[in-house]
């Protein structure tokens, strides 16, 4: 991604040590509001990182971590499509293309109409050595971890879910950043085929996530986000007692450019501050050593709970489509529901948390 401009920057010092380590072996029980664990996560990014290596587009390491996703993700239910593409280095550029660049999405389909995108990009940047533990496998490891939590075979209630993981997010060294030939090959590709099918209206939101893993982490809440998503997530985070997460809103060119262009509802949430005055950003210094399971497991307790299920207790069929402001209210009280559950970890509350996602209606389930 490109930084261009700093609009409002509020620099707090991180304290990392405020937010909980739940974990859990598995996938979430039937029933339970789905915690996000950031071991496992860990685990993901690590094998990435150090079984796979690099991950530049359009070489082996992409293609095994294509093929590691979707072993993780297939057998949970959701469908896996790769929409291939060709990317053209700029004359100057270190790699002679063509090179060949791969999407991989996963879906799972709703009971209601429209999708929310969780998108992030997999691939590394083309440096030799440069192993990308920040930058392009944070983001992947917090991806498939929701996408553990968020799987099922039968259709969720509410809107569909899409994983997009991009594939040619970097621009091709040394010739500079551009939107449109030198970098977001994948999320342009991927923009594309939504404008040409004419299903750009089914996307209700598209939620970007890049840059997650800083051990020092501070989120910028991109300027360009939508103003609701940004409530959204900055009610969530404040019920979650996070409330050092964010650091201020920064325009930056990342792969949601391309669906903002579209007139869909973007946010990118991305640390661009990794490492004193960003010196690990795109330096072969983007280590493990540079990166926590804490970090990650920080912006997946803010994504999960406006996504999760409706539990029964919230259940009801609203008179009219709800309001971002509910999902809003809804999220802040999951999000804090779920909060007094890890401080009371050895005495869980008995009732319910009252999890609601991004999606207009929740219908009635029938009584089991
Ligand atoms: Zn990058």
């Amino acid at each position: 991604m490109l930084c261009i401009r700093v609009l409002a920057v509020t620099l707090l010092t991180c304290c990392l040590g405020a937010a909980c380590g739940e974990t859990q072996a598995g996938p979430a029980a039937i029933g339970d509001p789905p915690a996000f664990d950031q071991v496992r996560a860990f685990a993901d990014l690590k094998h990435l990182v150090e079984e796979i290596g690099t991950r530049r587009i359009g070489t082996p390491g992409a293609e095994q971590t294509r093929a590691y996703l979707r072993k993780q993700l297939e057998p949970l239910g959701w469908k896996i499509t790769e929409n291939s593409f060709e990317a053209v280095p700029p004359e100057g550029a270190q790699r002679k293309g063509p090179v060949q660049g791969t999407n991989f999405i996963a879906r799972r389909a709703g009971t209601e109409a429209g999708e929310i995108w969780l998108a992030t990009h997999y691939d590394t940047y083309d440096k030799p050595g440069f192993l990308g533990a920040n930058d392009g496998g944070s983001s992947t490891a917090l991806l498939l971890e929701i996408g553990r939590q968020l799987g099922g075979k039968e259709p969720r209630t509410g809107m569909s879910l899409v994983l997009a993981f991009f594939d040619g997010e970097e621009k091709f060294p040394p010739i500079a950043w551009d939107d449109d030939t030198n970098s977001t090959f994948g999320s342009r590709h991927e923009a594309l085929l939504l404008k040409s099918s004419e299903t750009q209206s089914q996307v209700r939101a598209f939620l970007l996530f890049d840059l997650i893993g800083d051990k020092d982490l501070g989120l910028l809440i991109e300027s360009s986000t939508d103003s609701r998503l940004r409530k959204i997530f900055e009610t969530t985070a404040h019920a979650l007692g996070d409330k050092r997460l964010f650091v201020g809103s920064q325009e930056i060119k990342d792969d949601h450019i391309h669906f903002r262009r579209l007139g869909i509802p973007v946010s990118n949430l991305i640390d661009f501050r990794y490492g004193p005055n960003n010196a690990f950003w795109h330096e072969v210094t983007d280590t493990m050593e540079n990166v926590s399971a804490e970090s990650i497991g920080r912006v997946g307790r803010l994504a999960l709970p406006p996504l999760s299920k409706p539990s029964r207790r919230t259940n009801r069929t609203p008179r009219r489509p709800i309001s971002f402001h509910r999902i809003q209210a809804r999220a802040r009280s999951a999000a804090r529901c779920a909060a007094e559950a890890r401080a009371r970890a050895a005495h869980p509350p008995r009732r319910r948390c009252p999890v609601q996602l991004l999606a207009p209606r929740a219908t009635r389930r029938a009584r089991r």
